[in-house]
């Protein structure tokens, strides 16, 4: 993580510790390597003060951590919603949201039923690429986590189909090829509200990962406001130069705040730390402001 810095100009004598914040994290519950136990554990460790906990279509690591929570860590109510809009897969983050509302938990079943009709398609898809038995190799991956493509590409690697996950994506899992079926998804508007309903804060993961012109990614900010989504991913992961500067225009332009997360899945040589120091984020403007 990055290590916490003491801010200055405060007045004298007188220094803030900056906030270190993660909103986007995933653990085994969804295609994550640690378990939500020990990842809630890690975050404690080091020093991270406000953490979600975001599978995918999923809140069962969530529920399974609440109640365990390490001292000086506060912990936030967190999903990464699959959703549609213009046929293309968007992920929506919800935050502080009631766990418990009917509304919400009623979206979360719609969305576990998706995720399985989905498996089954991809899994035929599979078939006629020369896989079979994709279905069951993918689950026996899973071992009860929310399935996804990340667990294809797993069994694709252990069935020798391809040399790596990377690849399996390359050839068929990722945008634009077989295995990547995102009708089955609710739209854009039904899963903000679905985050807004249950008192949650929504806000758009990742949007330069979509990788569409600026043009329809504007179109895309606009319809998420519109919907009325709360926030864009400001810094996801480790963000490529001229990132941010991109992301505080397409905020401003919709008068949204920002929210942080390393969207961290797993240790890997190159990949983001856990947490994200927020000491360059204005007041009032971070999502955590309002959780
Ligand atoms: P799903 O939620 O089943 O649609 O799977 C999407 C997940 O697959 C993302 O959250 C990433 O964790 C992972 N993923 C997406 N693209 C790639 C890629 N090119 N290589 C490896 N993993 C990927
Ligand atoms: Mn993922
Ligand atoms: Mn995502
Ligand atoms: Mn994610």
């Amino acid at each position: 993580m990055i290590p916490q810095q003491e801010h200055h100009g405060t007045g004298p004598g007188r220094s803030v510790e900056t906030l270190v914040i993660d909103f986007h994290t995933h653990s085994s519950a969804s295609d994550g390597a640690i378990s939500p136990e020990d990842l809630i554990a890690r975050v404690a460790r080091e020093g991270i003060q406000h953490f979600a906990l975001t599978d995918h279509d999923t809140i069962n690591g969530y529920l399974a951590v609440r109640d365990q929570v390490p001292p000086g860590l506060t912990l936030v109510s967190g999903v990464e919603l699959s959703c549609q809009w213009a046929r293309m897969g968007i992920h929506i983050v919800g935050l502080g949201f009631d766990p418990e509302a009917e509304n919400f938990v009623r979206h979360l079943g719609e969305l576990d039923a998706a995720r399985l009709d989905r498996a089954e398609q991809i899994a035929e898809r599979l078939a006629k690429s020369g896989m079979p038995g994709a279905l069951a190799g993918a689950q026996s991956v899973a071992r009860g986590a929310q399935i996804g493509r990340p667990h294809f590409a797993r069994w694709m690697v252990l069935a020798g189909y391809v040399d790596s996950e990377e690849m399996a994506f390359k050839r068929f899992l990722g945008r634009g090829k077989p295995g990547d079926i995102s009708v089955l998804w609710p739209s854009l508007e039904v899963t903000v509200r679905a985050i807004k309903d249950a008192g949650g804060v929504a806000v758009l993961a990742h949007p330069l990962d979509y990788k569409m012109t600026a043009t329809k990614l504007r179109a895309l900010v606009a319809a998420f406001a519109e919907a009325g989504g709360d926030a864009v991913e400001l810094i996801n992961g480790k963000p490529k130069p001229g990132d941010i500067a991109i992301l505080w225009r397409l905020a401003d332009a919709h008068h949204l705040g920002v929210s942080v997360g390393s969207d961290f899945h797993r240790d890997t040589p190159y990949g983001a730390a856990l947490g994200v120091n927020t000491a360059e984020i204005p007041p009032g403007r971070g999502v955590w402001e309002r959780l």
